[in-house]
Order: C-alpha cells, then structure tokens, then sequence
C-alpha cells in the first residue's frame, strides 16, 4: 500500500521562512486579518483529510474505476469516491478560497494549491471532480451576469453541484478553431446546444446533484476559426430558482454516451458528452468564448502543473520508504548494516541520485507554485496597481511553465522513483505504477506541453519583446545584488546568473531567427520552456540555500536537520540538475533546420 505524510515541515518552510507569505498577504484588504496560525491549521487538517480521506480510495478507485449504465447513461464512480466527496463537502473545503459573498472562505489561493498539491498526490482521480468545479466557479464568476452568479457560484461554492469544461471534439482538441458543436438562439433568449464532446473529465458521475458544463459552441452566423466561439451554461438538470436556493429540475438534453478505458486516473469518469437540443445559456458576449473559457483554462493549467508537483512529491515520499527497507548489496565504501545480510538499497550512489532528484524537483516546484499562488492573489487583490500588474505579468509568464515544468518533472520523478522499487515498482501493490500512469496525462491535457511552450516563447515572451521575462529577471538581478558578495553564495550565485545571461542571449537568437521564419520559434520552444524553468528553479533554490546557510550560521550545533537537509539538496540542485541547461540551449540553438530538412515521406 502506498504511502503519505503531508510535507508540512517543508510547507511551513516556504510559506513563513521563504516567502513571508503571511506578511505580504496581509498588504492586501482581502486578508488583513489573516494569521500564520489559521495558515498552518487549514494545511494541517487539509493534510489530515488528504491522508485519511483519499489516500485509502487511491488504490482501489484505479482498479475499481468508473462504470457506465448504458441504459440509463449514469455513471458509478469507485467504492468510497462518492462518501469521501460528501464528507469534502460536509467540511465546506470548496469554498477555501472562494468569494464570502457566494459562500466561501475567502482564504488566499495559497492555501488552495497547498491543499491542491497534497490531494493531488493522494488521489488525483476524485480530487479533479473538485478541481473542475473550481474552475467552472471562476470562469462563471469572471464572466457571468449578476443573475448566473447568484444561482451557480453558491452551489459551485458548496460543492452542491460541479462543474466541467467541454472544449474537445472528435475531430478538434488542440485547434478549437475547428470545432463544430452548434447554439441555436432561442425566442426566450436560451439556446439549443448540439454536438458531441469527447474526453470531458467528470462529465457524468454520482457525487453530486447536478453537472454544470461549460460548452465552447457556434452561433449560426458565426464567423469560422476562433473568432466564432461562444461559451454556453449547460446543466445537466435545469435550474428552479434563481439562488442558493435553486433545486435540479427537469433533464436537460445533455447526456454521456460513453467513458474512455484509459492509461491512468481510472476513478475519474473521462465521458464521451452528447448534446441533443440541450438548453444552454449564453456566458460572456457571444463569439468571445474562447477568451472567457481562459479563464478556466489558466486556472486549469496552474491546477495540472500542481499535479505534477503532488505525484512528484508522492512518488518521492514512497521511493524512500522502500530504499530504507529493502537491503540488497553491500555500500561500495564499506559494510554500512553490518547486523544484516546486506545494506539498505539508500547506501548507493545511483539509488540517492534518483531519490535526490525526485526531491530537489519537488521541493523547489512547491517554492515556485506557492509564489505563483501568492502572484494570483497579488492581481486580483493588492492596493497598488502596480503591484496588481506585476503579479499578473508573473501570472501570464509563468503558467505555461508551471504547467509543463512541473508535469515533465512530475512523469519522470515517477519513473525514477519507480526504478528504485526495482521489479517491485512495476507490481500494482507498490502503487508505483499507478503513480506513473496517473502522471502522464497532465503532460497532455489542457494544452499540450508543446503548446505551453510555444505560448511561453511566442505569446509570452517574444509578442512583448521579453519584456515580462525582463521583469522576472529584474528580481533574480536583485537577489543576485543583495547576495552576490557572501562567499558561501557563490556555488549558487554564479551559476543563477550565468544561467540569466544565457536566457538573455538565447531569447535575442531565437527571436531573431523566428523573425525570418516562425518554425525557428516552433523548433526552439520545448528546450526554451525547460531552460526558463530552470533559471525560475535556480532562482528559488538559491534563495532556499541563503535562507538554510543564515539559520545554520545563526543555530550552529543545535541546527534543525532541515537546514543542512536543504542546502545539499540545492548543492545537488545546482550541481547535478541546473547543467541540463547547456543540452537544452545547444538543442535549441541548433535551429530549425534539421527538423525540417527531413522530407515528410522519408518518415
Ligand atoms: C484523460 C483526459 C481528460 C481530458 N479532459 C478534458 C476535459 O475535461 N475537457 C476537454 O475539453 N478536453 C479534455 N481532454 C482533451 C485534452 O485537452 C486534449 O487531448 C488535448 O488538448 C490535446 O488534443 P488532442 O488529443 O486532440 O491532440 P491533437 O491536438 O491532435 O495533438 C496531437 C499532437 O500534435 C501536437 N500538436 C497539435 N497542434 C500543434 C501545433 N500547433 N504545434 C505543435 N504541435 C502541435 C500536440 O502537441 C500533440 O503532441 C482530456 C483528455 C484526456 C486524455
């Protein structure tokens, strides 16, 4: 069976001691009364739920999975999904971080992917139900009337209903332009949706009284490409009310007319959604539907980078606990477990190599996420619009890094992680395998990692002349400013800022290059997006290892572990994952050429 502990010394660590999040929260009106100790309360007892709640239906939901009645087109979740969802509910966890005035806690986006990664890590499947009401709670509450927000935000709040998000067609994943799904305006001002979606995770389940979908349609006149889209409400049941109050009503036509039998997150139901006349209404100005669901798609991408950082941080916990157990050899150096027949596979080089890198990707992703989650908070709700902005300028920069970043850290760790259990990680009772097969999908879906990467370098970086990467950059050169003269920073300042000089050069090379031929870019981005997202690494690492350094100069002798613990994990950081930067600039720099030069029929 598994295992788990939330990672609460480590938590602590990067919200009070790395980011002094409490302080800076408290800058903001939203949560002037905020205190460290509620901060430590609500992660503490969310670990508590992730540990004793999800954790023991991980297993068993991935081999139960989800069933479909064709009959009557309902959909049965795994044994315990749907109790664990009405003790969630019980517990008002939905609303952590949503709005007072819809039902919820108003407590900061921290808490929420602090909560996000551990649940992650114990049951990505069941925690996506939630995750997808979220986002359909936040594209409703960004682009809504007064009216929709009255009647679905309190029930999304709760949790009472969920939500979904159907972008996907058959023909059409990642060039919605193509889609087809039709809306027929109505003399009552409703539509009538038609169409089929494919691969709508949670689109039919038994957790909750009623299914919101947010469905990307066609307006008859509709421009073709992107440009004629529109964003429609479509719940599964109709509403009777106009408030909190509302019930689920009569059927709407909106049904699932098949689940997918996948590789991974078996308890999640991936439907195949048929919509026949459905009613929908109308969210946001028709023909901008595609700008209104990015809303959720963004909040999506920064919910699918935290599940690559909880598996990373699960394969990682589970990894250690085996190479401490199981003995097989002897320590190259010497008899390390002379009462036993062998030593602990922990004693080998190789086995700490894969432990070392699980941990170091995991530790600084939950740096760089819960910053980002502190940047969410920081656009929406800081005093100083300056502020506001930079925190959106990050917020727009860093997204498709924390999506892809963290997921290709999340998959691989797995794999490595799994190597550690040998043979062993390959049997499903270790949990290993299923780890690794839930991990692959969030490499996939909401925007491939090739696209994350194309936005990264075409829309985020290159359309505004680097300049929101300047401004990221501009805190690396502060802290590099403040630290740079400490002879015990050097092992991490040097190489930050030869990193940063390098993301210089390589952004003016291949923006130039695109200037004459845009595959240039299209060849370039996958290495780019990994070099940038280990200079944000590097950043964060090297503020972890100044942070470590002060405390064990301050405690000396009687120095908590975890600071020795942290600055040779950024040693290991810095010296043994940083370098795979010069492959990735090479790779990069090597151009387009040799990728198009390879006629398409020599394949
Ligand atoms: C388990 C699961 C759950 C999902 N949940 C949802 C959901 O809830 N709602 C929803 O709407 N969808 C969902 N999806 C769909 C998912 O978002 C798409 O699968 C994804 O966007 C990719 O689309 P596609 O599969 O059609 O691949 P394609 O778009 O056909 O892409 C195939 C390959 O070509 C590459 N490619 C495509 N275009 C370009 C380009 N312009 N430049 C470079 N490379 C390109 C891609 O990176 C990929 O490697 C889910 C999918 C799965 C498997």
């Amino acid at each position: 069976m598994p295992i788990y502990k939330a990672p609460l010394r480590d938590q602590q660590f990067v919200i009070h001691e790395l980011l002094h999040a409490v302080e800076g929260l408290r800058a903001m009106p939203r949560y002037k009364e905020l205190e460290a100790d509620t901060v430590n309360q609500v992660i503490e007892e969310a670990g508590r739920f992730c540990e004793e709640v999800l954790l023991p239906i991980n297993l068993s939901g991935d081999e139960e999975g989800c069933t479909l009645d064709p009959a009557t087109h309902a959909v049965r979740t795994p044994a315990g999904f749907a109790a664990a969802f009405d003790a969630f509910r019980a517990a008002g966890w939905q609303g952590l971080a949503t709005d007072e005035e819809f039902g919820g806690q108003a407590l900061p986006q921290l808490l929420q992917i602090a909560f996000d990664e551990m649940r992650c890590a114990t049951n990505q499947a069941w925690t996506m139900y939630s995750g997808l009401t979220l986002g359909a709670y936040e594209c409703i509450a960004h682009n809504g009337s007064a009216e929709q927000k009255a009647l679905y935000l309190p029930k999304l709040t709760t949790a009472e209903w969920t939500g979904t998000m159907c972008l996907t067609e058959p023909h059409c994943g990642t060039d919605l332009g193509l889609l087809r799904t039709k809306a027929v305006p109505q003399a009552d001002g409703s539509y009538r949706i038609t169409g089929s979606k494919i691969f709508i995770s949670a689109g039919e389940h038994d957790m909750a009284g009623n299914i919101v979908h947010l469905v990307l349609a066609r307006l008859p006149d509709a421009p073709s490409g992107t440009r004629g889209i529109s964003l429609f409400i479509v719940p599964k049941f109709l509403p009777v009310g106009t408030d909190a109050a509302a019930t689920a009503g009569k059927r709407n036509g909106v049904y699932c007319g098949g689940i997918e039998h996948k590789m991974g997150i078996h308890g999640n139901s991936t439907c195949q959604m048929v919509f026949e006349d459905a009613v929908g209404y109308l969210l946001g100005e028709p023909n901008k539907g595609l700008n209104a669901m990015f809303v959720m798609m963004n909040s999506a991408r920064l919910g699918v980078g935290v599940q690559g950082l909880g598996l990373n941080e699960a394969a990682y916990q589970n990894a250690v606990a085996y190479a401490r157990d199981r003995i097989q050899g002897r320590s190259l150096s010497g008899v390390k477990a002379p009462d036993k027949p062998a030593d602990p596979i922990i004693v080998h080089p190789d086995v700490r190599r894969m432990l070392l890198t699980a941990r170091a990707y995991a530790e600084g992703g939950r740096a760089f996420a819960y910053w980002i989650a502190l940047m969410a908070d920081q656009q929406l709700h800081h005093p100083d619009e300056e502020q506001r902005a930079f925190g959106g300028d990050m917020m727009a920069l860093m997204t498709p890094i924390v999506k892809a970043f963290l997921t290709d850290n999340g998959f691989f760790r797995a794999s490595e992680c799994l190597q550690v259990f040998g043979g062993h990680g390959y049997i499903r009772e270790w949990g290993m395998e299923q780890i690794l097969r839930d991990s692959r999908i969030n490499m996939i879906y909401e925007g491939t990692n090739t696209i994350q990467s194309l936005d990264l370098l075409g829309r985020k970086v290159l359309m505004d002349s680097g300049a929101r990467l300047r401004k990221f950059g501009g805190l690396v050169q502060q802290f590099i400013a403040e630290n740079g003269t400490h002879a015990d920073m050097s092992e991490f300042i040097t190489p930050l800022a030869d990193l940063g000089d390098k993301v210089q050069k390589l952004t003016m090379e291949v923006g130039m290059k695109a200037m004459g031929n845009q595959d240039e870019a299209g060849a370039a981005a996958v290495d780019y997006l990994r070099v940038v997202g280990h200079l944000v690494f590097a950043y964060f690492w090297a503020r972890m290892a100044q942070v470590a350094l002060a405390r064990i100069a301050a405690d000396g002798a009687k120095v908590d572990p975890f600071y020795p613990a942290k600055l040779a994990t950024a040693r290991f950081y810095f010296q043994r994952l940083l370098p795979e930067t010069a492959f990735h600039i090479r790779a990069a720099r090597s151009g387009a050429r040799n990728l198009t030069e390879f006629d398409a029929a020599w394949f």
